[in-house]
């Protein structure tokens, strides 16, 4: 019996459904052809024009569907021109992190042979490595809170315990799996700035004592500016990286540029119940409508959450179903073939997604 999954779907705004539709269409064929699971979607209202229409930006009904289903998926939400009265964009996306203590933003960083990059690459090279960036606390604590007066203006840098015993947690089980699934080394790096500041000395010692609960991983430490440096010189020898939020804000972008732009760069934020999959980019209004939209970073991050669904309930043919997306897209990549204008290409969003399909049949 195939083991079915409830979906919450946010299609949002902008590009958003334009990019998921042709997405859920993917899993769909995937499941069918698996037999070993299946989905039930379940599309929720929420999103700037969602706001526009009705004055919410995230119903409560929304969010409760959303707080009850195995995952939910996310494409893009926000419109320049619709705001908040107090100015402030529309992204229901941070209130989902917030409700539901999505501690751990997950962002891959891949770059395959033939892969758009603008790093020089040896050939039979490749980067895949992940960026764990912690996201309820750190640099972030007092956001929009800070104290400002005439001549001074100061934020708080906030680690605490339980967080970061969770975060490291997060971190060391997914180099685990990664290294079952014969992707990475099995080592986890802690980027921080120990030398300076006592918080980070705080979080590289929660660290080390998560490293001692898993000898068979290896674990070691790098300054964040080192790891600005090696992400740019040698990307290929990370594993997973893990980080406090402001620090992985950064890194990350420097991250989705390695990998050529935010068109390939997929996204999970993760709690303990909860996960968000959702790709880096935003609702992109400048080519809505147009047929123009990558779907690549949103079916990668549909990759993400069959990996994370997989493992979570012993399901090894959605880990695999998970490889073959990112072996179909990295192929289009390399071949520049039935891939969007940001990409070089002249495919449409359809045609980009279709060709996906067409290789998922014929992979062996
Ligand atoms: P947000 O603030 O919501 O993160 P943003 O203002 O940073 O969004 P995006 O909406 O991500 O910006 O768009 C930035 C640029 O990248 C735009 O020119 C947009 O057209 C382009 N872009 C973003 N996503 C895609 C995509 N999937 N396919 C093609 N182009 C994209
Ligand atoms: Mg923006």
């Amino acid at each position: 019996m195939a083991k079915n999954f409830e979906i919450a779907v946010f299609e949002g705004d902008g590009i958003g459904p334009e990019i998921m539709e042709p997405t859920v269409a993917l899993l769909c064929d995937l499941a069918q052809a698996s037999g070993a699971y299946d989905f039930t979607f379940l599309k929720l209202p929420a999103g700037a024009a969602h706001y526009a229409k009705t004055g919410e930006s995230l119903p409560a009904a929304s969010l409760a569907s959303a707080q009850s289903a195995d995952a939910i998926l996310l494409s893009a939400m926000g419109l320049p021109h619709v705001r908040y009265p107090d100015g402030t964009e529309i992204s229901p996306q941070i209130d989902l992190r917030k409700a539901f203590n999505l501690f751990a933003g997950v962002r891959p960083v891949r770059v395959s042979e033939g892969g758009l990059t603008p790093l020089k690459m040896a050939a039979g090279r490749s980067i895949d490595f992940v960026l764990i960036r912690e996201s309820t606390e750190g640099l972030f604590y007092t956001q929009g809170k800070g104290e400002v007066t005439h001549d001074e203006a100061r934020e708080t840098l906030r680690i605490t315990r339980d967080v970061s015993e969770l975060l490291f947690a997060f971190a060391f089980n997914l180099a685990a799996e990664r290294k079952h699934q014969g992707r990475g080394s099995g080592r986890v790096t802690c980027v921080d700035k120990a030398n300076v500041f006592r918080a980070f000395a705080f979080f590289r010692e929660i660290f080390d004592a998560e490293a001692a609960k898993h000898p068979d991983l290896k674990a070691d430490h790098a300054y964040v500016d080192a790891t600005a440096l090696w992400m740019v010189q040698k990307p290929w020898d990370f594993d997973v990286l893990v980080t406090e939020n402001m620090f992985g804000d950064i890194l990350s972008d420097l991250g989705a540029g390695l990998m050529g732009g935010l068109g390939l760069a997929p996204s999970a934020d993760i709690g303990l119940k909860n996960a968000v999959f959702q790709p880096c980019h935003g609702s992109a209004p400048d080519i809505a409508g147009q047929g123009k939209a990558n779907p690549f970073a949103m079916i990668l991050s549909a990759a993400m959450m069959l990996d994370w669904l997989g493992t979570k309930h012993g399901v090894s043919a959605m880990n695999t179903d998970a490889q073959r997306l990112r072996t179909a897209v990295d192929a289009q990549v390399a071949r520049r073939a039935d891939v969007t204008p940001d990409l070089g290409g002249t495919a449409t969003t359809a045609q980009a997604a279709a060709a996906i399909g067409d290789a998922l049949l014929t992979q062996t």
